[in-house]
């Protein structure tokens, strides 16, 4: 079974390391995001990538979701001695020596395609990892500050905003002109069943959707497309995606997210058993929902979660 798997980052790593354990012969390709990149300290930090690596390798730190365990961040006080910042963004020690080999491989020339299959190879995810571009995405939020309107990283907005104020606008900066990195459209046309785990519609999946050609691809494949939805009680699991579905005028609601992605490219969508009442309205959208419990608690859940996911896609294939 060839399965491929749209992902942003807590949320889809999570997940994946569940459909490991649920189809642990199936060959699996993650198409990740690569729109939250940034440069910082001259580094190339690819969030997503490394949550996506680090988690299926056994190198994440459980409790934030992100970053390496063990951690140390002798660098970050040592560069702020220097008054060098920014100092927003937490970077530690271990954490830098993947954004160094990173960018040291694509100073040498590499794309991001090679230098993560590079990386990879120390972090063994069990999963083929693509980044969706080797093209460069930067997703950038429309915010009003003081009464202006201005447009600032979307790393800048999560993170150091806190998504304190609302999203006007996101954008994909890049991404009508970006190709998909090499192997996506493949891993696509090649698959038997593409997921979306439960990670932001908007920031993650949708901006893997933005590259021309990975929507068109999959709505072509021919095969059961299935959704677990990251919106439980009309409210995000964690983090901020109610702000960045306003600014798109999607409700953060587990319906109004299925619909968002539509029939046309949808045919199933899990949706938390607290959100059961909305099962009749995604399928009069055309769109085959179950209520299922969707909190990845423990490594269990998020595998009963992916059995759901593949049974439900067995269910629109028949
Ligand atoms: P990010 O790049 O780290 O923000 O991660 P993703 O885009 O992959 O996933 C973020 C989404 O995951 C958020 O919208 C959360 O609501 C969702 N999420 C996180 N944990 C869970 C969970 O246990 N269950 C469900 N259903 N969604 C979750
Ligand atoms: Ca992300």
């Amino acid at each position: 079974m060839r399965i491929v798997v749209l992902a942003g980052g807590i949320g889809g790593a999570r997940f994946l390391r569940g459909l490991k354990k649920a189809a642990p012969d199936a060959d699996v390709t993650v198409i990740g995001n690569t729109g939250d990149d940034i440069h910082l300290f001259g580094l190339k930090i690819c969030p997503d990538l490394d949550t996506v690596m680090y988690t299926l390798g056994g190198g994440i730190n459980e409790e934030q979701g992100w970053g390496r365990t063990d951690e140390t961040f002798a660098v970050k006080s040592e560069l702020a001695a220097y008054g060098v910042g920014p100092d927003w963004f937490g970077l530690g020690d271990r954490d830098f020596a993947t954004h160094i080999v990173r960018t040291q491989m694509l100073g040498a020339g590499y794309p991001l395609s090679a230098v993560t299959e590079a990386l990879c190879a120390r972090w063994q995810p069990g999963v083929r990892l693509l980044p969706m571009s080797d093209d460069r995405v930067e997703t950038h939020v429309a915010v009003d500050v003081d009464g202006e309107r201005k447009a600032v990283h979307f790393q800048e907005y999560w993170v150091k905003m806190h998504a304190s104020v609302d999203a006007q606008a996101v954008v994909p900066v890049g991404a009508d002109q970006a190709k998909p990195a090499p192997g996506v459209l493949e891993a696509i046309a090649a698959s038997d069943v593409v997921l979306f785990p439960p990670s932001n519609p908007v920031v993650s999946i949708g901006t893997i959707l933005a590259v021309p050609g990975v929507r068109e691809a999959i709505a072509e494949a021919g095969v059961p497309v299935v959704g677990l939805s990251p919106i439980v009680g009309d409210a995000p699991v964690r983090g901020m995606a109610d702000k960045v579905l306003a600014a798109i005028g999607v409700e953060s609601t587990a319906s109004a997210v299925a619909r968002h992605y539509g029939s046309g490219l949808l045919d199933g969508w899990l949706v938390d058993t607290v959100d059961a009442a909305a099962v009749p309205e995604i399928e009069s959208a055309g769109i085959r929902a179950r209520a299922v419990p969707l909190m990845m608690t423990d490594l269990e859940a998020a595998a009963a979660m992916a059995a759901e996911a593949l049974a439900l896609a067995e269910e629109v294939r028949a």
